[in-house]
């Protein structure tokens, strides 16, 4: 088990595993915050903060919502607005700085809006 935090520690994970891959995506978002994402499925990752801790922004197509710690406005992660889509993934950043160097960087254009 690893975990992740945001600066202020306001967000905590704990996590199944370290990511043997990140992926550095280029998308109209992503870009812009900087992320590397680590996906999980939800089961693996438990989120541990005040239920109103993240401001949840979502974009074009709604279809998943960009969670930031609203005190300190790191990038925590992002899930599926739709409970069905078990996949997640977690800001690689709020991991510690060893286990991210461990991990291989992929680099993907995701979607634009
Ligand atoms: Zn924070």
């Amino acid at each position: 088990m690893i975990e992740a935090a945001c600066h202020c520690g306001a967000v905590r994970m704990e996590i199944a595993a370290a990511p043997d891959q990140v992926t550095q995506c280029h998308c109209s978002i992503c870009r812009k915050l900087g992320v590397l994402w680590a996906y999980y499925p939800r089961d693996q990752v438990r989120i541990i903060a005040a239920p109103d801790a993240t401001l949840a922004y979502l974009r074009g197509e709604r279809n998943i919502a960009f969670h930031s710690c609203k005190t300190c406005g790191c990038t925590t992660h992002w899930s599926a607005v739709d409970p069905a889509r078990k996949r997640m993934a977690v800001n690689a950043r709020l991991m510690e700085p060893q286990v991210l160097a461990a991990a291989a960087v992929r680099e993907i254009q995701g979607p634009e809006g």
